[in-house]
């Protein structure tokens, strides 16, 4: 007889909450940007990093106070490819 409230049904979703946490815990070790799995308004990405043929993985997220949205660039880029605001 099956009963219903069966323990075993609450560890799958604990390991896949572990499992994301960690996704979540590393994606914050590796960037100083916000989380790239939040909504983000996206405004461009700079002539420069498409220049150079840069990857998602190899350009940096911006913050533009100016037109409230991230750029990507290059890392040491710090003019928005949208207004030319330097000062984030
Ligand atoms: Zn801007």
């Amino acid at each position: 007889m099956p009963s219903q409230d069966d323990p075993e049904q609450g560890k799958p979703n604990q390991e896949f909450n572990r499992f994301w946490a960690s996704l979540w815990n590393e994606a914050s070790r590796s960037s100083e940007a916000p989380a790239s799995t939040a909504p983000l308004n996206e405004i461009g990405i700079t002539s420069l990093a498409r220049q150079l043929g840069l990857s998602d993985e190899q350009t940096n997220g911006h913050w533009c106070s100016r037109c409230q949205g991230i750029w990507y660039g290059y890392t040491l880029e710090v003019q928005c490819p949208v207004c030319g605001n330097r000062k984030g």
